[in-house]
């Protein structure tokens, strides 16, 4: 049975302009895609159908570069420019499925990167807000987006530590870079039912854990073990 055949409902996105001229996306990268998310996300345990769905429409062989094109479905991260990187498929599902906010929810995401975990959430949220520190990063992520038809995603170049002060308080926080100790002021821009989904540790090795905003308390459950660049 195929639980995610095209056309999909219920997802916003890549459906602009761009999509399907400017960007190819072949019979072959959709089949890769399909066992994608059948291998590496149903095959364990991630059900949420929205989740799904999205994953499987998304292309995530237009955020890498040509050379690794090839690559793009397979079950690791993927190097990206400037030292940084593109999780890894299940990563990037685990932690938009430990979000699941109401599709009218305000996203925050630290560590825009090439933009495909930005897509992801764009697809499921109404409004997301991502913060990148590399400009050029930003640059690269904000043009690919547009192309594709996103015009739900607002951008901005600064230390993610920080958050956005500005749009805040956020329904759900996703850091896709990890860091030793929680940054104080993403606990603090999370809304009451908030979660905040971080990588905490060493270098070499983190726990994803998801922090939750019950009234004036901060729940915390681990999550799984998990391996990102580092919060800068
Ligand atoms: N979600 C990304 C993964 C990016 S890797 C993707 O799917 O491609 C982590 C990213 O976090 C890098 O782009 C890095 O430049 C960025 N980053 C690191 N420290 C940061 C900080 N303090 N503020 C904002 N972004 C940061």
């Amino acid at each position: 049975m195929d639980h995610f055949a095209f056309p999909f409902s219920g997802v916003h996105g890549p459906q602009g302009q761009g999509y399907g001229t400017v960007w190819s996306d072949t019979p072959e990268d959709r089949r890769r895609r399909h066992d994608m998310v059948r291998q590496q996300i149903l095959a364990r345990g991630i059900r949420q159908p929205r989740v799904i769905r999205a994953m499987a429409r998304l292309p995530r062989h237009l955020f890498i570069s040509s050379e690794v094109r090839l690559s793009a479905y397979s079950d690791h991260a993927l190097p990206s420019d400037y030292g940084q990187t593109i999780s890894q498929p299940l990563i990037v599902a685990v932690m938009t499925a430990e979000l699941d906010a109401r599709p009218q929810q305000r996203i925050l995401e630290i560590g825009t990167g090439t933009g495909y975990q930005t897509a992801l959430l764009a697809m499921l949220y109404d409004q997301v807000f991502t913060v990148e520190r590399v400009p050029q990063l930003a640059a690269a992520a904000q043009n690919r987006l547009q192309h594709l038809g996103f015009n739900n995603i607002s951008f901005y170049i600064g230390d993610g530590s920080k958050g956005w002060e500005a749009h805040g308080k956020y329904d759900g926080i996703v850091v896709t870079a990890a860091t030793a100790e929680v940054p104080e002021p993403l606990i603090a821009q999370l809304a009451d039912g908030g979660r905040l989904i971080i990588p905490i540790g060493k270098q070499n090795l983190q726990v994803l854990k998801r922090f939750e905003r019950c009234g004036q308390e901060i729940r915390c459950r681990d999550i799984l073990e998990c391996r990102f660049v580092p919060l800068v």
